[in-house]
């Protein structure tokens, strides 16, 4: 990894600003160009990429074409069809007070922006947002990374051949990089990480008022009951837990239910694991490992905190964890008061609906919640009576798939949201603009001094 000095940063910075400040990033056919580039690069390119992201996260070409690689190109091509209406200016109606008018809504590019990327999805989380800020016209720094270093070296070698030096850059680098970069003044933050470094984010982002989008993470619930066929839920929730052995940011966290769902549904949650990945994971190409020896190191600590259901085997060389399930959790231990980010799965008994209600809306806001029930007043209770950035009605994590879903947290799994159109709208000023002809002149009857009656019932 080649990390960037502050010295260097400042003088990408102002580069960029030039290139944008020139105007090249505004016309449409730029921000085609430019996407089409990327898009081409993934496609070209991709074992290069699937070789990072298996060098990084030991992930398999299958799951890094899903959700990483294939997931981009696919946001490109969504853009490419949409560009055009969402470049497009929207009239609006004007009260009939100040007729004659017109008044619409037009999309300006908010300038330069910087993407903040972890390691856990680090191609996707890096170049799903640049497609958004590319397609609002603005100009980009995107930091990769620096615990992926395979894929953070991969972009910043390839896109500076992709993509128009003048407006876009990759700056590689770890906290003292980052730092620089957040002491420099941009047009937006966009992070993904955790709520920690969100906090300095925002930090510096106030200090220029610079407005940000925080994509953070947290503890989402699966709930599950009776009225499902088990095994069905049970496989879902295997493969949104265990994907990318359990770092996703939207994989449910623990599964709630009460004691004897849970005690029924555990051997389908064994058998599902098995069906998927084998009863040898460690060999399995298709299961991952962990990021790095802290991360390791934390989750093993975790699977003290409750009985072991099926799993629980690691090996610190490989940093591999095998896919576990635990029950009998506390949940007042450190399992339950951290977000897992990992393959441990525990499940929390409780009595009742009310009482898993009353268990998540006591905690902090999950990126999502997922909900495996029948019961349509089951449902609309967990959508009326809980918050959290999605919910999933009978299947995990594939809410973010569907580009017109806005994808982001609320509260402490975070602030804003992108994907399709939000992502064009997030990187975007909606500037108003209101035209009024000085002729016919109607203020002075309606708004202007001096007052009558009739005026101030307008
Ligand atoms: P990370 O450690 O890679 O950090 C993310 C970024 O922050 C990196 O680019 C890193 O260089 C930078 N950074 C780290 N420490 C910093 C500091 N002190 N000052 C400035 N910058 C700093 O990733 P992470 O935080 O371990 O990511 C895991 C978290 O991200 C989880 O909570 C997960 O749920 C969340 N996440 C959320 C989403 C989402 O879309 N909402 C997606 C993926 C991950």
């Amino acid at each position: 990894m080649n990390a960037a000095s502050a010295h260097q940063v400042t003088k990408i910075v102002a580069g960029l600003r030039h290139g944008f400040e020139q105007g090249i990033t505004r016309p449409e056919s730029w921000r085609r160009t430019q996407l089409i580039h990327l898009r081409d690069l993934l496609l070209e390119r991709g074992a290069d990429f699937e070789r990072a992201l298996q060098q990084d996260l030991g992930k398999s070409a299958a799951e890094a074409q899903v959700t990483e690689i294939g997931f981009v190109v696919a946001e490109i091509g969504h853009t490419l069809s949409q560009l055009r209406k969402w470049m497009r200016a929207k009239r609006v109606d004007t009260p009939l007070a100040l007729v004659p008018a017109t008044a619409k809504i037009v999309p300006e590019p908010l300038g330069l922006a910087l993407i903040i990327t972890p390691w856990n999805y680090p191609l996707m989380l890096a170049l799903s947002p640049l497609v958004g800020a590319i397609a609002a016209g603005n100009a980009v720094i995107v930091k990769p990374s620096e615990l992926a270093p395979a894929t953070s070296a991969l972009l910043a070698r390839l896109l500076p051949e992709a993509l128009d030096r003048r407006a876009i850059a990759v700056v590689e680098g770890a906290v003292e990089t980052t730092t620089a970069l957040l002491s420099e003044k941009f047009d937006h933050i966009f992070y993904t990480g955790s709520g920690k470094v969100g906090r300095i984010v925002a930090r510096a982002a106030a200090e220029h008022l610079t407005p940000i989008t925080l994509e953070l993470g947290g503890k989402s619930p699966a709930y599950v009951d009776r009225t499902v066929p088990l095994a069905d839920a049970a496989k879902r929730i295997v493969w949104g837990k265990f994907m990318n052995a359990g770092q996703t940011c939207v994989a449910p966290d623990y599964v709630l239910g009460d004691a004897d769902t849970l005690a029924e549904l555990a051997p389908h949650l064994t058998a599902a694991i098995h069906e998927l990945y084998g009863s040898a994971t460690k060999d399995n190409p298709d299961y991952g490992r962990i990021i790095n020896d802290a991360n390791f190191g934390r989750l093993v600590s975790y699977l003290a905190d409750g009985r072991i259901v099926t799993g629980g085997d690691y090996d610190a060389d490989a940093r591999h964890i095998s896919p576990t399930v635990l029950a009998d959790v506390d949940p007042e231990a450190a399992v339950m008061r951290d977000e897992i980010f990992g393959p441990i799965l525990p499940l929390i008994a409780v009595d009742s609906l009310d009482a898993a209600l009353a268990f998540v809306t006591a905690r902090d806001k999950p990126l999502a919640a997922y909900v495996f029930s029948d019961d349509a007043s089951v449902r609309r209770r967990w959508e009326r009576e809980t918050s959290s950035g999605a919910l999933g009605l009978g299947a995990p994590v594939l809410h973010l798939s569907v580009t017109d879903l806005p994808f982001g947290g609320v509260g402490a799994s975070g602030t804003g949201a992108y994907h399709g159109e939000r992502s064009f709208l997030t990187f975007s000023h909606e500037k108003a603009v209101l035209t009024k002809p000085l002729r016919p002149d109607t203020l002075a009857a309606t708004v202007m001094p001096p007052y009558t009656r009739a005026k101030s019932r307008l």
